[in-house]
């Protein structure tokens, strides 16, 4: 079943959303050669609990952190580590999630680590360009079909390959709601609807679709060992433009 949101849900998933958003703004100015993802996940632990909201991550179904930070060909669900150092022409994932008073905001964006090759940039920025075009069918009416497949399409185009065992979801007083999301076209006809608020989340590969879980049964990879990109924004159909929920609010928190 797919909860409508009421304003007040709105409201909190915005300034849960704010709250994603200021970790990645944090995110994109200390990423560099040289720092541990275990001092991104403090930094993020950081910011949310300074703005009294909670790491949505930790402990959900076991995980142990607070954010999931997936390098090179690492897709989703990395485990931030002491010893794992971002290093010169690396691509980092950090999916980030925080809840509100109940409520919760889900982001994740991919970042460069110093200078990266031309054919990382491409697929970080055609992963991006997937999820806006994705956003842009978030509309009354339109059906979640639209949305996978404005993602499938920029993939296509790019020749990149597509995650298939992960996609987006609902969002709400639940990380992971109803519906799923794929990032391809499956022939799900399901309407959108004005409060249905969803997290779109294209997951692109440089190689293969084929993905597959590590040995220590979080980390998502490639099984080529060719890298992923992977882009998030928690997203709102209203009565006119879809609402990115996971974005500063301009004049900050009231
Ligand atoms: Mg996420
Ligand atoms: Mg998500």
């Amino acid at each position: 079943m797919i909860h409508k949101k009421s304003r007040e849900d709105i409201k909190r998933m915005r300034h849960a959303g704010h709250i994603v958003a200021l970790v990645h703004k944090e995110m994109k100015r200390v990423i560099e050669p040289g720092i541990s993802t275990k001092e991104l996940d403090s930094i993020a632990y950081g910011i949310i609990r300074q703005n009294k909201a909670q790491p949505t991550f930790l402990g959900y179904n076991g995980f142990p952190a607070n954010i999931c930070t997936s390098i090179n060909h690492q897709v989703v669900h990395g485990i931030p580590a002491e010893d794992v150092i971002l290093k010169e022409g690396d691509i980092v994932s950090v999916d980030v999630g925080a809840t509100y008073a109940g409520l919760v905001g889900d982001s994740a964006w991919t970042y460069a680590v110093g200078k990266i090759d031309a054919e990382l940039q491409r697929l970080m920025n055609a992963t991006e360009e997937a999820l806006f075009s994705a956003i842009k069918q978030m509309r009354e009416g339109h059906v979640l079909d639209d949305v996978s497949g404005a993602v499938e399409l920029t993939a296509q185009r790019e020749k990149l390959g597509i995650v298939r065992q992960y996609g987006g979801h609902g969002v709400g007083r639940r990380m992971h709601e109803d519906p799923f999301l794929f990032n391809y076209k499956v022939g799900d006809k399901t309407v959108l609807k004005q409060g249905y608020a969803i997290a779109i989340e294209p997951m692109l590969n440089l190689g293969a679709d084929e993905v597959a879980v590590e040995a220590d049964n979080w980390t998502v990879s490639t099984v080529d060992k060719k890298a992923s990109a992977h882009f998030e924004h928690s997203v709102l159909v209203t009565d006119s433009e879809p609402l990115v929920l996971t974005q500063l609010i301009p004049d900050g928190l009231t």
